[in-house]
This record gives structure tokens, sequence and C-alpha cells, in this order.
């Protein structure tokens, strides 16, 4: 993106969108699962309390079946056989019948009481009836009942006539279970396929016949619906054994299934009502939270946008301070100080560079002058001799002299176009090298030989110490170029009686070549400026000869084209430069 602040802003919009989305998932996610574990909790206590209503209605639907068995119970009456008839004197005729043996006695006893017997009596076999226990038809819409009476032997006593074609049958499972459980087994069976009836079976006992016999013997349990397990105390008593009927008492169950019916359907009730209630409340949290995601969301894109143009303003200052350097003015308008730590350095940098660009600038407009300034000097001497030579007319030895007066300030020219050229084509990336074998110790003995005079005419002593004798791959031109510069320099900036040492040496896998003087040396802060085109510490020192601050920015880029370093020591006594090569040990 472009612009910095709108990728801000997408950034910081993406990174909220991803914080805001995760916290609410999060929350969401959280209230989900509480809500949910409330609703399995509630529902698990209304599935609870539907099974206790279950177990409720079913026991209140047997206990009514029980006491309508009770109910019936009265109306069985235990006889005893026909041994209730004798009496003391009719006795005696029983002796002959197949029993009256034993019976006769027992006849005697009745009356007595004891305990031999009373027990004898009792073990008599007895007769068992049932008074008319018709039952009631039922009202239209009441359910059916259904008795059936059994005694000991299976045999049925009685039964209701609303069984018509059915029987209840007394297998041994239920009888054993009527026996286990005092207050009768209940079961659910079908009369025929529809009609399905809630039984209970009980094993109880009839009433005794005669009152005086009931009142003393007839042991008459108060009935106690789910009474508490009773503490067994021994053995059971032994002598009484009481006649022993079954009691089956049974309903048509669909008021017991309506009621169930209503039960579970009011649970279906309650459990899709708690689940529409969690759905809502998510809903609503959900509704929520989109509503806060979107109104934090607008409130944080308004506000970020506001914070970002706050945070950006240094930016902008600076942007303008740059915005505002011309080629007149180079300042940067700015103070640092008040700029944000991550904007000082750049505004540093650009400072620098702003004033690196103003010296550069300022040294060409100079140079520019200079230029201007030596040319025109060679130019005007060119023009003042020929027109003095054109005045009158001249001997030949006169134009002679004259032409090589014009042929003095021609070269001189010519050296500054030459300077200028080779630096428009450094710059071009144009110069190329022409690489050859070359023998560095000739060479830089010939370029000695070249400057001498000029040394000499200046009472300047020069001393070559050639320490090495290799020879290296280099242009030999621009090498004699880089020489002869650096040469030319130590005598133009060395003092009278001077000298300046031309060395070759090896060093560290490096030719070295070496050009010392004991000139006027270069100070400190001009040093890291002499390579720079145009750059000259002293302007004032030039008024006779041609220098324009070119000759050391060439000898650098030749350098660097041979893959060379150069560098520069210096002192009040004058100045050592120093070429290296990389050479092959
Ligand atoms: P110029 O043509 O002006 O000499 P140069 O590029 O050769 O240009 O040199 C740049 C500047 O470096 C000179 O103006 C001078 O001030 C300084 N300089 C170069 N060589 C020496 C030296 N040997 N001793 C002292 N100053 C020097």
């Amino acid at each position: 993106m472009k612009s910095i602040r709108l990728s801000l802003i997408v950034y910081f919009l993406l990174l909220l969108g991803c914080a805001l989305g995760g916290v609410s998932w999060f929350v969401y996610q959280t209230a989900s699962s509480a809500l949910h574990a409330k609703e399995a909790g509630n529902q698990e206590h209304l599935r609870t309390s539907y099974q206790a209503d279950c177990e409720k209605t079913k026991a209140s639907f047997d206990r009514r079946l029980f006491e309508h068995a009770l109910g019936l119970r009265r109306k069985a009456i235990a006889h005893r056989n026909h041994y209730e008839s004798l009496t003391m004197f009719s006795a005696l005729g029983w002796v002959g019948m197949p029993d009256g043996y034993l019976s006769l006695p027992v006849h005697f006893a009745q009356g007595l009481y004891d305990k031999l017997g009373g027990q004898l009596y009792f073990r008599q076999p007895w007769e068992i009836r049932v008074e008319s226990a018709e039952d009631m038809p039922p009202e239209k819409d009441e359910p059916k009942d259904f008795f059936q009476f059994y005694n000991d032997k299976g045999r049925v006593l009685d039964r209701s006539s609303s069984l018509e074609e059915s029987w209840f049958s007394l297998d041994a499972s239920i009888r054993t279970r009527a026996e286990e459980q005092k207050e009768g087994f209940f079961d659910t069976v079908k009369i025929n396929p529809d009609l399905t009836v809630r039984r209970v079976t009980w094993k109880t006992f009839p009433r005794f016949g005669p009152p005086l016999i009931r009142r003393l013997w007839e042991p008459t349990p108060p009935f106690v619906f789910n009474p508490p397990p009773k503490q067994a105390k021994g053995p059971p008593p032994r002598g009484f054994v009481p006649p022993v009927i079954f009691i089956q008492f049974a309903r048509e169950t669909k008021n017991l299934d309506a009621a169930l019916a209503k039960l579970e359907t009011k649970l279906n009730e309650d459990l899709a009502k708690e689940e529409a209630e969690t759905a809502r409340t998510l809903a609503g949290l959900r509704t929520r939270l989109w509503w806060i995601f979107g109104l934090t969301f607008l409130a944080i894109v308004a506000g970020g946008a506001f914070l970002i143009r706050l945070g950006l303003t240094p930016l902008k200052r600076l942007s303008e301070a740059v915005s505002r350097v011309s080629e007149k003015d180079f300042r940067l308008q700015i103070d640092q100080n008040r700029l944000p730590n991550e904007l000082r350095p750049i505004a540093g940098c650009l400072a620098q560079t702003l004033e690196q660009l103003k010296r550069a600038f300022s040294r060409e407009k100079q140079a520019a002058a200079d230029i201007s300034h030596e040319l025109r000097t060679p130019l005007a001497a060119l023009m003042t001799t020929v027109e003095v030579a054109l005045r009158k007319p001249r001997k030949p030895e006169e134009y002679q002299e004259i032409l090589e007066d014009c042929r003095a300030s021609g070269k001189q020219m010519t050296q500054l176009v030459e300077k200028l050229l080779a630096l428009a084509r450094l710059d071009a990336g144009a110069d190329t090298l022409r690489v050859r074998e070359v023998d560095v110790a000739n060479l830089a003995g010939q370029c000695a030989d070249v400057v001498r005079p000029l040394a000499e005419a200046r009472g300047i002593k020069m001393h070559v110490r050639i320490a090495d004798l290799s020879t290296m791959q280099t242009d030999p031109d621009k090498l004699r170029e880089v020489l002869t510069n650096l040469l030319h320099n130590a005598i133009e900036y060395n003092r009278p009686d001077g000298s300046i040492d031309l060395a070759v040496e090896r060093q560290n896998g490096h030719l070295c070549l070496e050009v010392r003087d004991t000139g006027i040396g270069i100070a400190p802060e001009a040093r890291e400026h002499i390579f720079e085109r145009f750059f000259r510490a002293d302007p004032s020192r030039h008024a006779d000869t041609l220098h324009a601050g070119i000759g050391l920015a060439i000898v650098k880029g030749y350098v660097d084209l041979m893959g060379g370093t150069i560098g520069v020591e210096s002192s009040a006594t004058g100045s050592t430069f120093r070429v290296e090569f990389p050479v092959p040990s």
C-alpha cells in the first residue's frame, strides 16, 4: 500500500477484527456451554420430578387397588366344615364315621380353650365361602373393575362378572411373589388384546365363621399400607395355621394411562421450554455481541484514525521541512529535539546529507567559477597575444614566439578540459581498463623522471626507493596518471627546499606505492574531503596555476577502477599518500 496511514489503518483494523472476533467467540462459547450445562441440569431435574410423579401416581393407583382388595377380603369367610354342627350328644353318633375317632375328642375339647384343644381345633380343614362380592357396574366412562378369589389349593372361589370369558391366572410365579409381598403383588396384564388392567394379587386370610371363635382366635392384624418392615421375632408361631385365600383385584388402566400421558406431555413441554429458553438466551447474547463488536469496531476506527493522524504529525512536519529545502537554503528547518526518537536519526541523516549537498553544490558553483576563471586567463592571454601580434607586421622570429605563447595557453586549457572529460567518463562508467603486465618499479621511475625537472626548478629533492621489483596486471596509463597526479601535488604543496620520497614495496600481499612530501600538510577537517571533486583545502593558493580540485577525484576513481585502495596521512610537516593493490604472492 502506498499510504502509511492507510496501511496502518488496515493492519490495525485487521488486528482489531481478529482480537474482537476472538474475544466474542470465547465469550459466546463460554456462555453457551454454561447455558447448556444449566439446561441439562434443569432437564435432569424435570425428568427426576416426572419419574417421582409417575411413581406417585402409580402408587396412588395401586393403593386404591389394594383398598378395594381389602374391601373384598371382608366378603370371604372361613367356616369349619361339618364338625361345627356337632353337639355333645350327636358326637357319639359320629364314632362310626371314618374319622370320627379323631373328631369326637376334638369336638369335646372345643369349648375348653386349652392349648392342645385349640390347636387341634384349628388344624382341621377349612371351608371358605365368599359372600356376595358382585361388583357394581361402572358408570359411563368409568374404568372397569375385575376381581377373582382363589383358595390355597388354586380353586377359584368367586370372580366378577366383568371378567366374562377371561380368567386371572395364579401361576407359581405370581403366587410366590404374592406370598413375598405382604401388601400384595402388582402387575399390569392384558385381559384381552384391547384391554390392559392393573392388578393386585394379595395373599390374605378370610374372616372366621362363629363369632366366639372369631373373637378369641381370629388374628385381625390392622392393615397398614406400606407398613414398616417388622423385625423377625424368632420362629413363626406354631400351632395356628389360618386358611389362606388369594384375592386378585384389577382395574382398567385408562385413567392411569391418561394421568401418566398428561405427566409425560407436561414433561415434554417443560423440556421444550428449557430448550427454547436456552436458544432465546443464546440468540440474545449473539445479538448483544454483534452490537458490542460493531460499536467497538466503529469507535476504534474513528479513534484509531484520529490517533494515527496524531502519530503521523511529526512525519508530516518533517516532510514539510524537507519540502522547504531549496538550492538557496539547504537547512532542514525543524527542531530535531521535538521529533520522536524513531525520526531523529532520519532527520539527522537528512540534515547531514543536506549539509554535504550544500557544500558540494557550493563547491561545484565555485568550481564552475574557477574553471571559467582558469579558462578565461589563458583565453585572455591568447587573445591579447594575438591582438598585440596583429597590430603591426612582425618578423618571423617574433611570430614564432607569439605562437609559442598561444600554444602554452591552449595546452593549459586542453589539460583542464581533459581532466573534466576524464571525470565525466568515470561518472558515466565509460572508462575501461586496458590491462597488461606492468613493471611497476620501472613505471614509478619514469613518472619520477617526468616530474623531476619541475621539482628541481622549485628546489625540491626527489628520492625514489624501489623495494620490490615484481610486476602486476593492471592498466599502465591509469597507474601512470595516478602517480603523476600524486607527484605533481607533492611538488605543488611542498615547501621550498623540501623533498619527495617515492617508494614501491610489497606488504601483506599488497603492492604499495607511497608518495611522501615535506609540504604544508592537510588539515584534519579537510582530509576526509580531498578526494571529493572540486574540493580544495585552500582555494586562495592557486591564483597562478590551474587547480580546480579535480586531480585527486580522478586519482580515487582510477584506483577504485583498478581494484586498489588509497589513503592519506598528514601532519604539519608533510603528507603521505599510499596506494595499495592486492597482488598474488
Ligand atoms: P588541485 O588541482 O586543486 O590540486 P586536487 O584534487 O589534486 O586538486 O587536490 C585537492 C586538494 O587537496 C588541493 O586543493 C589541496 O588543498 C589538497 N592536497 C592535495 N595534495 C596535497 C598534498 N600533497 N599536500 C597538501 N595538500 C594537498
